[in-house]
Order: C-alpha cells, then sequence, then structure tokens
C-alpha cells in the first residue's frame, strides 16, 4: 500500500504577489538559543581566550562587511548596522570582563549578547529591532568558536522555499538568492527585515506561517505571497490551480498603460525608491516617476553630514535615469526608525515622538540648508522645460507654520514645486491650512496609521491597529483630500497601503490622484483600477469608511468585488 499524504494549508502574512513550488530547505542557525551559563571552567589562559574570542567576533564583522559592500538598497544598510554591532567596543569589554571572571569563550559571548538583547528588547522601539541582528552575531560567532561552519546556507544547492524561524540579515546575504524560489518564516512581521528584503528583490514570502519552521527539508510546498498561503504537500491539481494563477496574473498585469480607472480617471502610479540602483532599475520601468525618494537611505552608513557637494550627485543622478519623469524627493527623515548616526540626539524616551524628520531644523538647521541647496541646484541645472518635474516635500509636518516655513526655505533655493508629508493626525486635521502655501502633499500612511492608532510600527504585535483600513486612518485621508479638492492641489499617497489593490480602490475613490510603491506591486493595482469606475471606486471608499473597524472595511471591499476580480486575487 502506498502512503498517501494529506495536504494541509499554513496561513500566514504574504508579501507581494508571486508564487512558487519548490522543496523545503530548512534554514536553521547553529545556535538558536542560549546554553547553560553555568559552563564548566575552562583551562585556556584568559588572555589567550579573549584574544581567540576577539579574532572570532572580527571574523564575523568582516564576513558580514563584504556581504554589506556585495548588497545594495535596504540590505547594505541593514547588514552595516549588524557589522556595527558585532564591533562596538561595549560588547569586547563585557565579554572580555567576563572571560576574565571565569566564564569560557562561548559562555561568555552567549551571556554577554543575552544580556544587550534584554537591554534591547526593554528600550523598544528602533532598538528592539536590532535584537536578531545581535542574535546572529552571536551564533556565529559561536559556531566559529565550536569550530562550526557559520551556517548552512552553502548546502543550498537546488531551487527551494526557505523556511526558518526567522531570517537575520546576515542569513539573508549568505543566501545565493538565484535558488530561492520564496521565503516563508514562523516569526517576523510585514513590516520586519526579512519582509523588507523579500520585497525589494521581489522574491515572494510569508511571514507569520505557524508551524513552518518544523518543515522537514525536501517537504514540497506551493506558496501564493498575495494570500499568504503556504500549502504543503499540495495534491496535482492545486499545483496547476497556482501556477495558472500566477501565469494568468503575469498576463493581465502585463500592461504599462498610464494608470487610470476603466472610465479614464487618471490615477499617476509612481515607485518608491532609496538608492541609486533601484533608479536604475526604474529606466525600463512603467512607473509614471518617483513618488517618493526617501533620500536618507543614502546616507544610512555616513559618518559625517554630507555636504550639497556630496549630495548633488546623487540627486542628478536619479533625475537622469527617470528622463522626463517626475521625481518627488523627500528631505532627509532621521530619527525614529531611520537613525542617521550624523544627526543623532540625546537618548530620547520616545524617539518616534520626538525630533525627526523636518523637526531637526530645530536643532539642526544647517542639513537641510544644506540639501535643499544641493536640490535648488539639481532644479536649476535642468533646462527650463524640465524644472517642475523634480518636486521637493518635508517629512513629519504637524502644522501650517513648518510647511511655510519649508515652502520659504526650499523656494529660496528657487525649488519650484514644494509638498509636504502628511503623516501626523494634526496635518491632516489641518490640512486646508498646511497647503495654503505648498504645492501638493503626499500621504505617508505607515506613519498616519502609526500616530492616528498611537501602534508603534515597528511592533508586530499590534498590526490589526497598524493598518491603513482603519476608519480612522481613512477618515484623516479623506479630510486631506477634501482639502486638496477645494484648493486644487493633488494629494498622493506614498505609504505601503499604495500597494495595496483594494486599498488603491479605496483611495482612489477619496480623491487621490497618485499612488506610490514598490514597483514590484505596480502592475496588479494599475490592472485593478483599469477594471473599475471612478464611481465604483467611491461607493468602495464609502462603504470601508462605513464600517467599524479594519478587518470589516477590507471585507466590505472584498464583498462588492466581481467574481472574476475575486478569484484573480484569491
Ligand atoms: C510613511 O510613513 O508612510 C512613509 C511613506 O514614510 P516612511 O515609511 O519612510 O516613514
Ligand atoms: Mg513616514
Amino acid at each position: 500500500m502506498t502512503d498517501v499524504v494529506e495536504s494541509l494549508v499554513i496561513q500566514g502574512q504574504g508579501i507581494g504577489h508571486g508564487c512558487a513550488v519548490a522543496p523545503v530547505f530548512r534554514f536553521t542557525a547553529n545556535n538558536s538559543a542560549p546554553r547553560n551559563s553555568d559552563a564548566p571552567p575552562h583551562d585556556e589562559n584568559p588572555q589567550t581566550a579573549i584574544a581567540r574570542t576577539m579574532d572570532a567576533i572580527e571574523c564575523v564583522a568582516s564576513d558580514l562587511n563584504q556581504h554589506a559592500h556585495s548588497s545594495d538598497g535596504d540590505l547594505r544598510n541593514i547588514l552595516l548596522a549588524t557589522v556595527a554591532i558585532a564591533r562596538d567596543p561595549a560588547l569586547a569589554d563585557d565579554i572580555s570582563q567576563r572571560i576574565t571572571d571565569g566564564q569560557s569563550p562561548t559562555s561568555a559571548v552567549e551571556m554577554s549578547i543575552e544580556h544587550f538583547a534584554t537591554m534591547f528588547s526593554a528600550a523598544g522601539g528602533p532598538l528592539s529591532q536590532r535584537v536578531t541582528d545581535l542574535y546572529s552575531v552571536r551564533d556565529r560567532v559561536v559556531s566559529l568558536l565550536d569550530g562550526r561552519a557559520i551556517n548552512r546556507a552553502s548546502e543550498l544547492t537546488i531551487p527551494s522555499v526557505i523556511c526558518a524561524e526567522d531570517l537575520s540579515p546576515a542569513d539573508t546575504a549568505a543566501l545565493n538568492v538565484k535558488l530561492v524560489r520564496a521565503i516563508v518564516t514562523e516569526q517576523g512581521g510585514t513590516t520586519g527585515h526579512t519582509a523588507i528584503i523579500a520585497a525589494q528583490r521581489g522574491i515572494p514570502c510569508v511571514v507569520r506561517a505557524p508551524g513552518s519552521a518544523s518543515l522537514a527539508d525536501g517537504t514540497l510546498v506551493a506558496v501564493d505571497a498575495y494570500t499568504g498561503s503556504v500549502i504543503v504537500h499540495p495534491t496535482d491539481e492545486q499545483v496547476s490551480a497556482l501556477l495558472s494563477k500566477a501565469h494568468n496574473r503575469h498576463v493581465a498585469t502585463k500592461s504599462t498603460a498610464p494608470g487610470a480607472t476603466q472610465d479614464g480617471h487618471a490615477v499617476a502610479l509612481l515607485a518608491n525608491i532609496g538608492t541609486s540602483q533601484d533608479a536604475t532599475d526604474l529606466s525600463e520601468s512603467a512607473a509614471q516617476g518617483v513618488g517618493l525618494f526617501r533620500t536618507e537611505v543614502l546616507f544610512f552608513d555616513s559618518s559625517h553630514a554630507p555636504s550639497r557637494h556630496e549630495q548633488l550627485p546623487h540627486y542628478r543622478f536619479v533625475a537622469e535615469q527617470l528622463g522626463e519623469r517626475k521625481v518627488v524627493i523627500r528631505t532627509l527623515d532621521a530619527g525614529a526608525d531611520k537613525p542617521l548616526s550624523f544627526a543623532h540626539h540625546d537618548i530620547e524616551e520616545n524617539p518616534a515622538l520626538g525630533v525627526r524628520g523636518y523637526r531637526l531644523v530645530r536643532t539642526m538647521p544647517e542639513l537641510l540648508e544644506e540639501q535643499l541647496a544641493a536640490l535648488g541646484t539639481l532644479v536649476q541645472q535642468l533646462p527650463t522645460n524640465q524644472r517642475d518635474r523634480i518636486w521637493v516635500m518635508a517629512p513629519m509636518i504637524s502644522t501650517s507654520a513648518e510647511a511655510t516655513h519649508f515652502a520659504r526655505l526650499a523656494r529660496a533655493h528657487g525649488i519650484e514645486r514644494v509638498g509636504v508629508m502628511i503623516e501626523v493626525p494634526a496635518a491632516a486635521l489641518r490640512a486646508h491650512e498646511i497647503m495654503r502655501d505648498i504645492d501638493f502633499v503626499s500621504i505617508g500612511s505607515n506613519d498616519l496609521a502609526q500616530y492616528t492608532m498611537a501602534a508603534d510600527r515597528m511592533h508586530t504585535g499590534l498590526s490589526d491597529l497598524l493598518d491603513a483600513w482603519q476608519p480612522a486612518v481613512l477618515d484623516l485621508i479623506a479630510a486631506t483630500c477634501e482639502a486638496g479638492k477645494r484648493q486644487a492641489k493633488p494629494v498622493g499617497v506614498c505609504g505601503e497601503s499604495a500597494a495595496d489593490p483594494l486599498m488603491a480602490l479605496v483611495l482612489t475613490g477619496l480623491g487621490v490622484s497618485s499612488l506610490s510603491m514598490s514597483p514590484d506591486a505596480l502592475p496588479l493595482v494599475r490592472w485593478i483600477l483599469s477594471r473599475h469606475t471612478i464611481a465604483q471606486c467611491q461607493d468602495l471608499a464609502a462603504a470601508a469608511r462605513n464600517c467599524a473597524d479594519a478587518e470589516s472595511a477590507r471585507n466590505a471591499v472584498w464583498s462588492q468585488l466581481d467574481q472574476e476580480t475575486r478569484s484573480f486575487l484569491m
């Protein structure tokens, strides 16, 4: 009798729109938990033991550094931050002290990292996000001290679905991306490192998929990142249904037409970028321009404030790559989840509510001045008929006085199109005043949801609150669009919500005139818009706003879609 293996569906949260069918490659770090701290005393001379441990730490740091320099975008920046953690003198001192006090090198590394991990977790906010990096440094150093390979990455030899508890950026960097068909993790969140890196590389990804880390090597799985489902032991029918859905999505989303509803209401479809490489990738893309250039990403690993002369070539390069298309450049959004060492402040209790984004003008006005000088030069060096394709906006604006001040500074440098981001509820409520002296606004729905719902955007346990579908967030977007309509000033959205096809319909119905997202998400948003009229979008927006919570708002929109659209997205 042959064994019949039942298929089973694991439901997680998907990132991206891709599908994959491949065997599992179970990715485990060699040391996932600290061992007993009462390790027997060792007979190695403490000085020799310290030297051996420091060598292992440096070896790990320089390996990560090499990976960082052969990576780009967010992965590069995250890896550089991990290198900085490994080379932190406070960590070296703590480990050395523990060895001097009689602990073995392995135990000293484990206990010391645990000590820092507890501190980081207690600090909350961005520091708590670094705990995975600390553990990945620990695992690598301990493996080296024990004379073992750093991890299993080199054993990945056939196209596979990587299943793991969680993947640190260092783990991701070590993987041969050409062989990674999809990534599935038990932990992590849709805004975590794994998700960001997978989205950037176009790898289908499902996070928070319970039980996925225990799947055995070689188990066949079918992953649908759009629905967040992982079918374990799929039947032949399930595999062919998934592959044909993937094929249909691919065919239907091949259009490169400018974004518009079925009845021709234009909605510009733009891309979010952070590096020069991202801009190069757009040179052939159907994106109608850049809707958010996160300039702080350029300077994550810079130890000094970049001068106007250092900045200008970056901006010029991006403007050139985009040809005649529009580029919305955001001034440095430093602080909270995007720390820059040269824009560092004394420890703040609540960095997300502290001196971040535009507020840095209070303490370091020269930063904004240098950047506006560089951007003004860029504008002035363009042919006259192209100058208004460079739009410049400030992040984290809270009052109309801030918006007016920013507009005055930017215009003094010859920048023609000046705008601000609406990310703070106060700015949305007073959008009519905020818009008085500026030309456009762009809604940062990530931060707008965070501040409206008082839910830390880095906190994976609060994702139900931290949701742009929350009717309170939709109300603030509606208020902003209303003000934009009255003053005939464009209102865009550049937070993650713009990449959600259902939400794109709602935003369009609310009056948003451009949607900016990761380039990967553009085809599906273009497709769904082209299947709905503006009146339908308005009805969907009204239905969503009528609901009491995020889930019912999403369901209300879903239930009004036609069967063909639904089966395409399911
Ligand atoms: C946002 O807050 O929605 C946004 C686009 O800005 P960032 O994600 O860079 O804070
Ligand atoms: Mg923001």
